[in-house]
């Protein structure tokens, strides 16, 4: 996202090859229900007059020429591409299928990620989810506008009662499995595994030297500074925040059950 906020922004919607679960909520997205005028965010009938394209589906040999010039008919300031879905962020179920479009070969994991709207068009914002829920669109959204940081706070909900029945599992084997559940929410089926494996790794490491939280903040840099593919950057600042919180929130916790269970 290397784009500046905007004030508002028309959206023009175009579909690469989507299975249309995607377009339902987009359209869902734009009803008066979650109002996204009260946004500035509009849909407009032509590409002249949007700012940003939305774009749902893999990207398919078929599409990608209606896309490219549905594209170039945008004004060329600020001309925002978002990717909505897992299979406009990396191709998803369809990454290997023989109608999909690559703009060159791929092996390994990048083969796995290959195939969405990326192949054909820069793009400033991935909003991943199959589908994504219209509210994940519209905040994906509201976060190119500066809008989130204005209007909106973040807020976790925790069941104090059911949190810590597994409680005969190691603290960071319960963070592995909540950190699991959460990166649900920023990166598609493939790449989960790996970029997890890949953090408690470096979260193995950190924490046995003598500042944890510093060697895990450079480590994660380190990471990030090597890694090109933005989504994996991001996956992993996520967790090193999300790491911290649960950690602290899990021997906090643990401290006070143990206490409470003692004979
Ligand atoms: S991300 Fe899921 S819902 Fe969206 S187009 Fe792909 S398969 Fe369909």
């Amino acid at each position: 996202m290397g784009k500046p906020a905007l004030k508002s922004v028309w959206v023009f919607h175009v579909d690469s090859g989507s299975c249309n679960g995607c377009d339902i909520e987009v359209l869902d997205m734009l009803t008066p229900y979650y109002d996204p005028e009260r946004f500035g965010i509009k849909l407009v009938g032509t590409p002249r007059h949007a700012d940003a394209l939305l774009v749902t589906g893999a990207m398919t040999r078929q599409c990608r020429y209606a896309v490219k010039k549905v594209y170039e008919a945008m004004p060329p300031k600020p001309r925002i591409v978002i990717a909505v879905g897992t299979c406009a962020s990396s191709g998803g179920i369809f990454y290997d299928g023989y109608p999909i479009y690559r703009s060159k070969d791929r092996f390994g994991r990048d083969r796995l990620r290959s195939g969405g709207v990326e192949e054909v068009l820069p793009v400033d914002m991935y909003i991943p989810g199959c589908p994504p829920s219209p509210e994940a669109i519209l905040f994906g959204i509201a976060q190119l506008l500066g809008v989130k940081e204005n209007k909106m706070k973040g807020e976790h909900y925790t069941d104090k009662e059911t949190e810590f029945k597994l409680l005969q599992y190691p603290i960071e084997e319960r963070i592995r499995l909540s950190l699991r559940e959460s990166l649900k929410k920023v990166i598609g089926y493939f790449d989960r595994e790996r970029v997890l494996e890949d953090f408690m790794e470096i979260a193995g490491k950190a924490n046995r030297a003598e500042n944890p939280k510093e060697k895990l903040h450079a480590l994660v840099t380190g990471y990030f500074l090597k890694e090109k593919d933005s989504r994996l950057k991001f996956s992993m600042k996520f967790l090193e925040n999300e790491y911290w919180r649960l950690k602290d929130a899990y021997e906090e916790r643990h401290v006070a059950l143990t206490e409470t269970h003692v004979p």
